[in-house]
């Protein structure tokens, strides 16, 4: 896997965004990474690390969306396995209305631009 670029458009405010999704096997490790973390993500992840055992751990980007405000956010991520079965995955929140983002899986014509609130396409 690696990560891969796009640059979108807003059709209304003609704002260049570019966009990044997919993941890379770490070159870093977990503890070398947290800094990127912040908040309720980076405490967990510690507890994570000072607790459990990691299996394998993957940064990246992925697209997620607001289900409120269907802002469109491109934040870096992290997955983390760890004691054998389980999974970590952050929650990241909406800056304009805090609400627990979800993975965008819509064509972006749904999504809306961070600059003008319009429709993207
Ligand atoms: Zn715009
Ligand atoms: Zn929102």
């Amino acid at each position: 896997m690696s990560i891969q670029t796009m640059t979108i458009q807003c059709q209304h405010c003609h704002t260049q965004e570019q966009y990044k999704v997919g993941h890379s096997d770490s070159e870093h490790t977990l503890v070398e990474a947290i800094d990127n973390f912040h908040g309720k993500t980076q405490i967990q992840l510690r507890s994570i690390i000072k607790k459990h055992h990691i299996d394998k751990v993957k940064f990246g980007y992925a697209l997620f969306n607001c289900p409120e405000c269907q802002t469109l956010y491109n934040p870096y991520t992290v997955e983390v396995e760890y004691d054998d079965i389980m999974l970590f995955k952050p929650f990241h929140k909406c800056q304009s209305c805090n609400t627990t983002l979800i993975r965008a899986t819509e064509a972006m014509s749904t999504y809306t631009c961070k600059h003008c609130g319009e429709h993207l396409a």
